[in-house]
């Protein structure tokens, strides 16, 4: 048995591609970085979908049958029909094929994470690590960083498409504030959303953080490869079991740090003995560490699409900006936490080949703070293949009040003069689902789809549930990390690619 790297990080998406940069900066310290996808390691390889991430593109990569996807399988509600959930199969991760909205959560999101047990993860605390990776190209405040990777951008007032402006004003009239930047702490209201995209190029992890490091001989990357489990010496991580073509290997290495994302990263722990052992003893694992928290607490953001017949004479908008660019957040009735509430204003009356997408021109109605929660196990007949993700969206009679509020004000900002411009009637649902009640609920638990922000599910802090520390270390092991969406103690209120990077920076000083 020989170690023949000092650490391996497995899975080169938004946080990988982070951990791989910054520690290979040490020169003595040999990294191997896999990713089960393919890699494309100059500019000129890559394919169209994966280096823009633009609004003309008519096959995103983010398309059910793109190979940069795993296209998973996933239970939206109990009993509710079967939703796509994708997620980046490719250098990059998730942030080659992401949307590429680029929003922090709220400053009470990451102090309630130090309440459960991370004191290190304060809204005080993490805010430096956000204007670290980024370099927002619009604001130069103390809140915004100028000298990140990640180039930040927003859609100027100017060049807003026509149904954004009408959103806008709609919003504005109906009462809602103006919000000329969503990343500023404490804001709320209507605006155009910040990108992570620039000129229609994606601003991925690997096309900045990775591809500035490459040249680097202590950096290794090996695509196509798959990890399929942690191999223990009792308790100590001491290397990885892996697939490659059709052959397996183990590799071994002082530390192993798992960035598979919220899905992989649970199911490598539990095929690796990691977990409870009623979620895998059938299968023939041997249980290495008892964490009953290992899959559970899948938080998602659930969304649901609420669409307009478009007006005949509309066209949609061609510029290479994206077509949720303007954004508003609220907070519910009721609500004790601000911004629980979400939509993108959706300007393109496409669907691209995605069932699940009406026609029409949409607003995408999302849960910002869910008080459901889902769980991942794993495939009843080979543990290895893709796992049950149940997320087990509307368990709660608030997340479904919620939903119907949030169609309720639609409704209203849709019968606006200004955006009646571009729209006839909302026909999603339609007027004979709006007025019976129980059509309307039995409709969404129907209708609910990923807001593609899965996490949680291996979380950061010290209840029982608990599978890492605020470090990022397992539990119960020792050279073992998981870094990536799964440690959030709960969904923040935004999308997740933002906090995925502060974790991915944040952790390493946390190491030093
Ligand atoms: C379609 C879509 C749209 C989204 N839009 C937005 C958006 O607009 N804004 C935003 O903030 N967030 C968005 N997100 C979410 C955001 O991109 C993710 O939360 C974030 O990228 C997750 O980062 P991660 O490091 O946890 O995992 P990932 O970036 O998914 O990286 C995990 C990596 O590990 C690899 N891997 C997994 N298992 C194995 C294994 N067993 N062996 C080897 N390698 C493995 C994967 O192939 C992948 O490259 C979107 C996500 C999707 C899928």
């Amino acid at each position: 048995m020989k170690n023949i790297y000092d650490t391996v990080i497995v899975g080169s998406g938004s946080a990988g591609s982070i951990l791989a940069n910054r520690l290979s900066n040490d020169s003595n310290r040999n990294i191997l970085l896999i990713e089960a996808g393919n890699d494309y390691s100059n500019e000129e390889s890559i394919p169209e979908n994966i280096y823009y991430g633009h609004g003309n593109l008519d096959l995103p990569a983010s398309y059910d049958s793109d190979p940069h996807n795993w296209s998973y399988r996933g239970e939206s509600t109990d009993g509710g029909p079967e939703i796509r959930i994708p997620r980046g199969k490719v250098i990059g991760g998730s942030s080659s094929i992401n949307a590429q909205i680029l929003l922090r959560g709220v400053r009470d999101d990451y102090d309630r994470w130090a309440e459960f047990g991370n004191e290190e993860w304060t809204f005080e605390k993490v805010l430096p690590y956000f204007k670290k990776f980024e370099k927002d190209l619009d604001f130069s405040d103390d809140y915004h960083g100028q000298d990140g990777y990640i180039k930040v951008k927003r859609v100027p007032e100017n060049e807003w498409d026509d149904v954004h402006r009408a959103f806008y004003n709609s919003c504005i009239d109906y009462g809602f504030p103006s919000c000329p930047d969503h990343n500023k702490p404490d804001s709320t209201g209507v605006g155009p959303l910040a990108f992570n995209q620039i000129d229609g190029v994606r601003q991925s992890t690997s096309l900045t953080y990775l591809a500035d490091v490459r040249h680097r001989p202590n950096l290794n990357i090996k695509s196509n490869t798959y990890v399929s489990k942690i191999l223990f010496d009792g308790i100590k991580a001491i290397g990885l079991e892996l697939k490659s073509k059709s052959e397996q290997f183990e590799i071994y290495a002082e530390q192993i740090i798992l960035c598979a994302g919220a899905i992989e990263s649970p199911k490598i722990l539990l095929n690796s003995g990691v977990g409870d052992p009623d979620k895998f003893i059938n299968h023939g694992i041997k249980p290495v560490i008892d964490l009953p928290g290992v899959g559970k607490n899948l938080r998602d953001h659930p969304m649901a699409y609420i669409a307009w017949e478009p007006k005949s004479d509309y066209q949609n908008p061609t510029t290479n900006y994206s077509r949720v660019a303007m954004s508003l957040r609220y907070t519910s009735k009721d609500s004790n936490f601000k911004n629980d509430m979400i939509v993108y204003m959706n300007s393109s009356t496409k669907n691209n080949g995605n069932p699940e997408v009406p026609n029409g021109i949409k607003a995408n109605l999302t849960l910002n703070l869910e008080e459901s929660s889902g769980e991942i196990f794993l495939n009843d007949q080979d543990p290895t293949d893709y796992p049950r993700l149940f997320y087990n969206y509307l368990d709660t009679e608030n997340d479904v009040n919620r939903f119907i509020e949030g169609i309720n004000i639609l409704e209203e900002i849709g019968n606006h003069n200004e955006f009646q411009k571009y729209v006839g009637d909302m026909i999603h649902p339609n007027i004979d689902i709006r007025k019976d009640d129980k059509l309307l609920k039995k409709w969404l638990h129907g209708k609910m789809v990923t807001g593609h922000h899965s996490s949680g599910t291996c979380k950061m802090g010290n209840d029982p549930l608990a599978v890492v520390d605020q470090t990022g270390s397992v539990i119960g092991a020792e050279n073992l990390k998981v870094v990536d969406a799964s440690i959030m103690p709960d969904c923040i209120r935004a999308n997740t690619n933002a906090t995925v990077m502060l974790i991915a920076e944040r952790i390493i000083d946390l190491w030093e």
